[in-house]
């Protein structure tokens, strides 16, 4: 995880030195730093994969994808929303959600997520010992078609985006409060822990809280809500935070 929040999003899933990035809301500059810090300078990225078109998960794509000439991969939804951003990296290709991709010796599959914009996914991504990351950022909800596709995997990686309480007490104009909190938002610590509850299985190794507030939550916060529910679930996966500014670097 380089970079998580609502200033930028971006993962780097790798396998060996081949390596593909889920979104790219950082500069190509704090890419290529931030994969320097977490030790991995020898992994190549071979292609970018976009969630949704927001600018945190967007805004260094371009730069990045025509410096280091790979393609963009996204639903056409997406590529469409995104077209004056892309319009002059080397290729893109349209994603279909269910249907995965072969990308840097990963295996992806796009699926639907519940936010406000075009054609928003998640992705499970599968790596060659077998084992899997789901990766869910910027959700409203976690609907039965998530929890599917995202079932099974030894990482999780779901958005636990605001404390309830920090949320409405905080400084957010109310349709603000309103958006985040809607089908079409932002999951909630208490969300994320619902979620773990329903996807705990005795594989799973690691969750980690993505796309923190800086606002509306705190690691502490977000750390308290997941281990409860590990607590009350008699797991002991690893739980962690993911930063918006530091790397975080986590075996699947
Ligand atoms: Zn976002
Ligand atoms: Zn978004």
């Amino acid at each position: 995880m380089l970079a998580s929040g609502s200033r930028g999003n971006a993962v780097l899933a790798y396998s060996g030195t081949r390596g593909v990035l889920v979104d790219c809301g950082i500069s190509a500059r704090q890419v290529r730093l931030r994969i320097e810090a977490a030790g991995l300078a020898g992994v190549r990225i071979e292609a970018v994969a976009l969630t949704h078109e927001h600018a945190d998960h967007t805004a260094g794509v371009r730069v990045l994808a025509r410096t280091l000439e790979v393609p963009v991969l996204a639903t056409p939804g997406t590529l469409h929303a995104a077209s004056s951003t892309l319009a002059d990296v080397p290729e893109t290709a349209p994603l279909r959600l269910g249907d995965a991709i072969r990308v840097a010796g990963l295996s992806l599959t796009p699926f639907r997520s519940s936010h406000d914009a075009a054609e928003p996914v998640g992705f499970r991504i599968s790596f060659p010992s077998g084992r899997a990351l789901g990766y869910l950022s910027d959700s409203g909800v976690l609907t039965d078609e998530t929890l599917e596709a995202l079932a099974a995997c030894e990482v999780l990686a779901v958005e636990a985006n605001h404390d309830l309480e920090m949320l409405e007490r905080g400084p957010y104009p109310a349709f603000l409060k309103a958006r985040i909190r809607s089908a079409v938002g932002h999951l909630s610590n208490d969300d994320a822990a619902a979620g773990l509850a329903a996807l705990a299985h005795d594989g799973l190794n690691t969750v980690i809280g993505l796309h923190l507030s800086e606002q509306n939550n705190t690691p502490h916060h977000a750390l308290s809500a997941l281990g409860r529910a590990r607590e009350r679930l008699g797991i002991d996966a690893r739980v962690v935070a993911a930063s918006q500014h530091e790397p975080l670097v986590c075996a699947v």
